[in-house]
């Protein structure tokens, strides 16, 4: 069988064709929090033949995780996040790379499990992981998505150190962030997750197969149905990237 068989729909999208497809294959992609965002983000992403994938979370199956988080089952319930995500996915394709860590992303194991990555997905549910991928990201000079999604609202932004707008560009202060509504607050429906996890592998596709830099964060409501760009550039004097 020809080694880009499965891909052959893909392939023919002209944008990403077979070419696309080669530096898919070579690229690395790391994925922090297997959860709703995370499942969505890494089912898309082992499917297009991203190469290797590296799931980071220390969380475990819980039975009000299965509203929204589309990789689990009821069977699934009590496992660790990370390590079953990956068994699903290699069950969906065994040609790609998968390493799953069960442990929370901190300053101190950063490099060890995402220092080889070529773009790194925010799929978390807090801005402390955010802040620290954001500062970790300034030093390394990779590429990462923030993402985020609460009630029937999120959005992504695509970040290239000292590039685009960085988080603290947005958010210049830990502080600001105590009063943002939050899935355990406000709630969230399934349908925002999967459109905010695709609209981040969509960047993250582009990005990969033509160097795309989105540079406005992307805004979605799926209850409204409303979905909006925001035109994003570096704030002077950004604690983070010191625009
Ligand atoms: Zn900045």
């Amino acid at each position: 069988m020809h080694p880009f068989a499965r891909y052959e729909k893909q392939i023919l999208f002209k944008p990403l064709g077979q070419s696309g497809q080669k530096k898919l294959l070579k690229a690395q992609v790391g994925i922090v929090g297997v959860g709703a965002l995370g499942t969505g983000m890494a089912n898309l992403c082992a499917r297009a033949g991203i190469g290797s994938l590296v799931l980071i979370d220390d969380d475990r199956v819980e039975l009000t995780n299965l509203q929204r988080q589309t990789l689990f089952d009821e069977s699934d319930i009590g496992a660790g996040k990370a390590q079953r995500a990956a068994e699903k996915l290699a069950g969906i394709n065994s040609e790609i790379k998968i390493e799953a860590f069960n442990e929370r992303l901190t300053d101190a194991n950063f490099v060890d499990i995402l220092s080889g990555c070529d773009l790194i997905l925010d799929a978390t549910d807090n801005f402390a992981t955010r802040f620290l991928l954001n500062s970790q990201t300034l030093s390394s000079g990779q590429a990462w998505i923030y993402s985020g999604v609460t009630a029937s609202s999120g959005q992504c932004m695509l970040i290239n150190p000292f590039d685009t707008a960085c988080l603290r560009c947005l958010i210049p202060e830990d502080t600001m962030v105590d009063d943002f509504p939050s899935v355990h607050n406000s709630g969230i429906i399934g349908p925002i997750v999967t459109i905010i996890s695709s609209v981040a592998v969509s960047m993250a596709l582009r990005y990969l197969v033509e160097n795309h830099i989105e540079r406005d964060v992307i805004c979605f409501d799926a209850w409204d149905l409303r979905c909006h760009r925001i035109p994003m550039e570096r704030t002077p004097g950004c604690p983070g990237c010191r625009a």
